[in-house]
């Protein structure tokens, strides 16, 4: 049995995205983020969604034509070749999965911008790139899988040049933190292990982050209202693929079954999402 309550270690995570990156990607409309609906009226597909929120990110960083950008946590590499693609920046992708890696790669030239969009296997807690060497790092949900926030953003800090810009998406528990017994404890260990994520943190930890890595918070934005219908959606599509094919991998057909939350109610979500902004002073 596997230790719920253990700390997941980058090759594990590695290990999860090799798996299971495609299905993810198929669930996701393309991505492996979270989508951004405007509402409950709003209809868009999960890939429009999607698309919405790596837009929302990339316009945060302002990066300009020319510009060397990093992005940690690359997936197969759609948000990276769009952001080469849209800014006119050099983009360079790591991922601590091989498999990641290659779709990216793949992506980059069939997409005629492998020039810009490079992709390479790294670990964000061990960045191998010298001091200052890029104008701006995008962190889209994979910071989600790294305990120690502060360490990567050190990390982070160290290889963007003065005045440089960090985007990131991040999950995070909000309201009060209530008293949990034995088994609900156990349930969420269970629950963030499937998909290979860090703890929780909260929206309120991010100063303290920052100043340890020797980066500013320009903004924190909860976007817990427009992401939260993520879940149901990613939820149903890994339902229909599940009755009609045989070969889910095992941490995600025990993330279908441990079921939705029957009492979710929107207006009390304990967890949620929020994008940071940071710069290097
Ligand atoms: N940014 C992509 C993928 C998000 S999924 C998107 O938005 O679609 C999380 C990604 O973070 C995966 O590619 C995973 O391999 C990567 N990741 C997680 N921990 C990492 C680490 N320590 N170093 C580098 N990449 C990491």
């Amino acid at each position: 049995m596997t230790d719920v309550f253990r700390l997941p270690t980058p090759g594990e995570v590695g290990a999860f995205y090799d798996e299971a990156n495609e299905l993810i990607t198929r669930f996701q409309g393309g991505n492996m983020h979270y989508g951004y609906w405007t509402g409950p009226d709003d209809d868009s597909s999960f890939e429009v969604a999607g698309q919405r929120l790596t837009d929302i990110v990339i316009d945060k960083l302002g990066v300009r034509p020319g510009d060397r950008v990093l992005d940690v946590g690359c997936g197969p590499g759609k948000p990276g070749v769009h952001l080469a693609r849209r800014t006119g920046a050099a983009v360079l992708g790591i991922s601590v999965s091989e498999r990641d890696v290659a779709l990216a790669g793949a992506r980059a030239r069939a997409e005629g911008l492998a020039d810009r969009a490079v992709f390479q296997h790294a670990d964000a807690t061990a960045l191998p790139f010298e001091p200052e060497s890029f104008d701006a790092v995008m962190l889209l949900e994979s910071i989600v899988h790294i305990p120690d926030r502060a360490q990567v953003l050190g990390q982070v800090s160290r290889v963007l040049r003065p005045g440089g810009r960090a985007v990131l998406t991040d999950f995070v528990r909000r309201g009060e933190d209530l008293e949990q017994d034995a088994e609900t404890q156990a349930a969420v260990a269970a629950a963030l292990w499937a998909w290979r994520a860090a703890p929780l943190v909260r929206a309120e930890d991010y100063p303290g982050f920052a100043e340890q890595a020797g980066l500013v918070i320009d903004e924190i934005t909860d976007i817990t209202m427009q992401t939260m219908y993520t879940y149901p959606r990613t939820y149903e599509a890994m339902r229909e693929y599940a009755e009609r094919h045989d070969d889910l991998p095992e941490d995600l057909q025990r993330i279908l079954d441990m079921g939705l939350d029957e009492d979710f109610d929107p207006d009390m979500v304990s967890e949620g999402v929020i994008i940071v902004a940071l710069h290097r002073p």
